[in-house]
């Protein structure tokens, strides 16, 4: 059985590295970021990832059907059994088409829902910081101001559903992610270990 850990947040709120650090010190924790998928697939240069591209430089969210196989298939290869997803869900159609999908697997339990809460003025500062301190070339297409207005507003229209529809079923977790982050790793990394 996997157990499933989605991880939410805003763009800046810091959950892909928590949770890629969790996993890095945990050898029974996998972990996926869903933006990391989607750039190494418009890394490939497939089709798919021109797709892909067109979507993400805009700050928009890429098309149903992607998101799911993406993260249905990084479920399915994962090799343990404790699966750590950030980025998922960021609609209400991602959250209901994900609830459908894991109430017919047998093999899928999902564990947790982790909020990982900044504010929109500390997640635009650390934002618009990245994009100062990046190397040149090193910069993400979507770090620019205008893109972050898009992204925060995207991940703020359905979070207000989405916690709601998840403190129903006895899911979700807040983590305050204002804090250093060898403190928000030590809350996350307690957390995941009391449920697996
Ligand atoms: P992130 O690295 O999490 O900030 O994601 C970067 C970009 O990848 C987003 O702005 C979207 O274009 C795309 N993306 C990531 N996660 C999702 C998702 N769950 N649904 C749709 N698009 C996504």
């Amino acid at each position: 059985m996997k157990k499933l850990f989605l991880i939410i947040g805003a763009p800046g709120s810091g959950k892909t590295t928590d949770a890629s650090i969790i996993a890095e010190n945990n050898a029974n924790i996998v972990h996926y970021s869903t933006g990391d998928m989607l750039r190494e697939e418009v890394a490939s240069g497939s089709d798919l990832g021109k797709e892909i591209e067109s979507y993400i430089t805009k700050g928009a969210l890429v098309p149903l059907k992607i998101i799911v196989d993406t993260i249905v298939s990084a479920i399915n290869n994962a090799p343990v059994d404790n699966v750590l997803i950030d980025g998922y869900p960021r609609s209400e159609e991602q959250m209901t088409a994900f609830d459908a999908l894991v109430s017919k697997e047998d093999n899928i339990e999902l564990t947790s829902v982790i909020e990982v809460r900044v504010t929109e003025a500390c997640a635009r500062e650390r934002i618009l910081g990245r994009r100062a301190e990046a190397a040149p070339g090193e910069e993400r297409a979507d770090d620019s101001e205008e893109v972050f207005n898009d992204r925060m507003g995207i991940y703020t229209g359905p979070l207000a559903a989405i916690q709601r529809f998840y403190t129903d079923k006895e899911l979700l977790t807040i983590i305050n992610g204002e804090r250093t982050l060898e403190e928000v790793v030590a809350e996350m990394q307690t957390f995941v270990s009391g449920k697996i």
